[in-house]
């Protein structure tokens, strides 16, 4: 098995009946690259830029998060990396920043919420990243969107920062695509508002379970809550899909459910064109999509809408693999 996954790394992902979807890696450092380009991974889908700002004691400068970026987009060469501004807060704290207890951090002052309030953080995430864009092929996107307005305040920032850029002389690309994680049940409902305004979609099943059916994703207690084959995730994720492909965007998962395998046949039938996980899933998930039909999988992924519960849709997917 394992030499035929070697086979499969340095070709595309393609279907049965020939339909291509893009499989990513999510990353946390630059030193992840490696793992990304020996699994065959066609891009970086999520780098999480946590990493930078944790594990020291101040944060980290425009230089410091320059160099970083520059250094993912020069070793992917061109593919595509998707780099999601600063989702601190919930369940990854920095200590320096000195912010009050909460009762429910993961419904608190985190991500995007902080970054709109502290645009001084922001502001300097988004130049380093903007001039980092010249090395390759970047694309942005932010985290924990719930409102359009949250959208458009982020937008504009980005946009400010751009033309300072661009006053003082400094390069910064012209094909920036922007986009967003789709992780609060508000931004998955109201897709088609969104779709007409960003360039991709990128679903974050990990929080989108945990908001959706109530149940934090940390707590054992409720782990059987924590059910991403419910048809209602299900259909969420159907209802952002069919909604960004009406504006003719495209949508990407990158949560965990994107790599796992009894979720992929659900997700090739729903439409989803791009999968980024971890990078020893790519091959994995690629062998697996190979033996796929889309037609098929499409007829399983309606049924799968229909059913009740959560078991009943993965007995379905296993009534496949005989
Ligand atoms: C997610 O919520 O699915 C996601 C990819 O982000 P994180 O796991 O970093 O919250
Ligand atoms: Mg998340």
């Amino acid at each position: 098995q394992i030499a035929e996954w070697r086979k499969l790394r340095d070709e595309e992902t393609v279907s049965k009946d020939g339909v291509h979807v893009e499989l990513a890696a999510n990353i946390g450092t630059p030193n992840d690259v490696a793992g990304v380009l020996d699994n065959g991974g066609e891009g970086v889908g999520l780098y999480r830029t946590e990493f930078l700002y944790m594990g020291r004691d101040k944060l980290p400068s425009e230089d410091v998060q320059y160099n970083a970026y520059k250094t993912v987009l020069e070793k992917m060469e061109g593919k595509p990396v998707v780099v999601r501004t600063l989702d601190i807060g919930g369940d990854k704290e920095l200590s320096y920043l000195q912010l009050p207890k909460e009762m429910n951090p993961f419904l608190g002052f985190r991500a995007v919420r902080l970054c709109l309030d502290r645009q001084d953080i922001f502001r300097t995430q988004l130049r380093a990243l903007l001039r980092a864009s010249v090395h390759g092929n970047l694309r942005i996107m932010f985290p924990m969107i719930a409102t359009l307005g949250e959208f458009r305040e982020a937008k504009a920032l980005l946009l400010e920062e751009k033309e300072k850029l661009a006053a003082e002389g400094t390069p910064v690309s012209e094909d920036i695509q922007l986009g967003i994680m789709v992780e609060i049940p508000s931004t998955a409902v109201l897709a088609d508002q969104f779709a007409k305004e960003v360039d991709f979609f990128s679903i974050g099943t990990n929080d989108l379970i945990q908001y959706t059916m109530a149940a934090d994703r940390m707590n054992e207690r409720v782990s059987y809550l924590y059910q991403p084959y419910n048809p209602a995730i299900l259909r969420l994720v159907k209802m952002v899909i069919d909604a960004a492909h009406r504006e003719g965007r495209w949508v990407g998962m990158c949560g965990e459910m994107a790599g796992d395998q009894t979720a992929i046949p659900l997700l090739l039938g729903l439409g989803l064109d791009e999968f980024s996980m971890s990078a020893t899933s790519i091959l994995p998930a690629r062998s697996l999509i190979s033996k796929l039909s889309r037609t098929d999988m499409e007829s399983l992924a309606a049924k799968a809408l229909e059913m009740q519960t959560a078991e009943q849709v993965v007995e379905l997917v296993q009534s496949i693999e005989a």
